[in-house]
């Protein structure tokens, strides 16, 4: 058995503990990630990543196709192997040597195999080789193990062997029929990206399309999946799953209707990657999310076992936002939380203090790449309105905004802004249109910043661009 210690022991080297990682190290401390996997983790090579890729040459051929003197130069439809062939490079052919380089010049030491917490500050790791190392931590472990793709229990699924997210952010070939449980993100998405691939998709939305955002980004999404030829059955539920001899997988909905396809993908959510990291050794429940508290230590368990405060969560296992970016955010809060602690320095806990990932409670942006693009920060009117914030929506449609209509000829699309009437700040912000993406960052600014709108009239957006919705909504609310 080998051992060595560490300042701070990292289980999961995904963008999440990578990061961690990284902020301790630049600040003096030493750290040890333990990766199991790939160095990078899902969004590297089965999520963020290859997703996006998948669906970035569709959107810019339809950008092409709605501009005259473009549109005549498309003379062909998506070159799907070349698609394939590019999200390959993006998700760097599945290997982690440019991230394994990464880490050793970050001076992080990388241990690879299966952790396990064995007892207090001290993590197990099971090697390939069957080697089992003690990792001892001086100051901190930090569990970034993410999260995977949940399967519902639906008769027959397993066995048909559905494609979960990986199977569709990597797949080799477009299968001809494509049925997807889910009507989430990842499930729009990835409609969206094989119904351009050639695949003919159907959805089974049960809960509708989108459902977290605001109900006309939903409506938008659906109409336009439905205008690529997706079949959308909107309160869709699987009731049984079965793949026969041949290959096809028959779907009984719990209508009693019938759906075939070639391949199932399942997104209707995610599960903590907790089963065996040895939650139990410290009082706490194998296979659960994480509670945390607002420097993202972790909450509950055994008293004695996690004296000291020793024990971290971030990213998707503590379940606060399962998105990248907040994740790093969470991971930059709690390296300088560990680091602060680590030197006696004083921890700034409060709201908006250095240490505390304030942002994942309110100003949480999200873009959702299909088309139209959904871009939204903040919270939509219905959850403004369930906590109890006096609101005002003012709606206006992005197609009337002169830096859209330039943009592509047709322009549609839609902008909300939910203003908090007691405070006069903007609480939620969302844009659906084609390439509105890049628009969203203005509103997280406007947001995280609770800038007064009398003070939003001073910033004045450019002409013509489409971001002069911003105007077009502040006068619209009036001043
Ligand atoms: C299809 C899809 C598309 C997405 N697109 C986006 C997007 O466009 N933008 C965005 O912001 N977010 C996106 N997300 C979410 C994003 O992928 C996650 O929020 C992000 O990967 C979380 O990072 P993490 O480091 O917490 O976990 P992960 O990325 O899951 O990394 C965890 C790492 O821990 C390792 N690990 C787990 N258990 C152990 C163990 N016991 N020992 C050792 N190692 C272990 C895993 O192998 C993995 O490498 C998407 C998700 C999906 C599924």
């Amino acid at each position: 058995m080998r051992t060595a210690t560490y300042d701070v022991v990292v289980i999961g080297a995904g963008p999440v503990g990578e990061n961690v990682a990284d902020r301790v190290v630049r600040q003096g401390l030493t750290a040890a990630v333990v990766e199991r996997e790939l160095v990078g983790g899902e969004c590297s090579y089965w999520a963020c990543m290859p997703t996006k890729a998948l669906l970035r040459s569709e959107a810019a051929l339809r950008a092409a196709r709605h501009l005259p003197g473009a549109r005549e130069a498309v003379t062909r439809g998506l070159d799907a192997a070349a698609v394939l062939a590019r999200r390959d490079s993006f998700s760097s052919h599945w290997e982690d040597d440019g991230q394994v380089s990464w880490l050793q010049s970050a001076g992080i030491a990388l241990y690879r195999g299966h952790g396990r917490i064995g007892s207090p500050r001290v993590v197990e790791v099971s090697a390939p080789d069957g080697w089992t190392t003690t990792l001892s931590a001086r100051h901190a472990v930090v569990v970034a193990t993410g999260s995977s793709a949940l399967l519902p229990d639906v008769p027959g699924l397993l066995q048909a062997k559905p494609w979960t997210s990986r199977e569709a952010a990597a797949a080799r070939a477009v299968p001809e029929r494509l049925a997807v449980i889910g009507g989430g993100v990842v499930a729009s998405e990835m409609a969206t990206a094989f119904a351009a691939l050639g695949s003919s998709v159907t959805v089974l939305a049960r809960d509708g399309v989108l459902p977290l955002a605001e109900p006309f980004a939903g409506q938008r999404v659906t109409e336009s999946l439905r205008k690529a030829g997706v079949q959308v059955l909107l309160g869709a539920e699987a009731g049984s799953v079965k793949r026969d001899g041949e290959g096809t997988v028959h779907i009984t909905l719990t209508s009693g209707e019938q759906v075939e396809a070639d391949e199932l993908l399942v997104a209707v959510g995610r599960t903590p990657n907790t089963q065996d990291i040895g939650l139990d050794s410290v009082g706490l429940t194998a296979g659960s999310w994480l509670t945390v508290d607002d420097t993202l230590r972790v909450v509950g368990g055994d008293p004695e076992a996690l004296a000291g405060r020793w024990l971290y969560a971030v990213g998707d296992v503590n379940r606060r936002v399962l998105l990248t970016h907040q994740g790093k955010y969470q991971a930059r809060a709690v390296g300088d939380a560990i680091v602060a602690r680590a030197k006696g320095e004083p921890v700034e806990d409060g709201p908006w203090g250095r240490h505390t990932a304030t942002a994942d409670e309110r100003v949480v942006p999200q873009v959702v790449f299909t088309e139209p693009e959904v871009a939204s920060v903040g919270l939509t009117a219905a959850a403004a309105e369930a906590a109890g914030i006096t609101i005002r929506v003012v709606d206006y449609d992005l197609g009337a905004v002169a830096g859209a209509a330039l943009h592509a000829d047709g322009y549609q699309g839609q902008a909300r802004m939910v203003v908090d009437e007691d405070r006069k700040v903007v609480v939620g912000f969302t844009l659906v249109g084609p390439d509105v993406a890049e628009l969203l960052h203005a509103a997280t600014v406007a947001i995280a910043g609770e800038v007064p709108l009398d003070r939003l009239w001073h910033a004045v957006p450019a002409f013509p661009t489409i971001s002069e919705v911003w105007l077009r909504l502040l006068e619209v609310y009036g001043r």
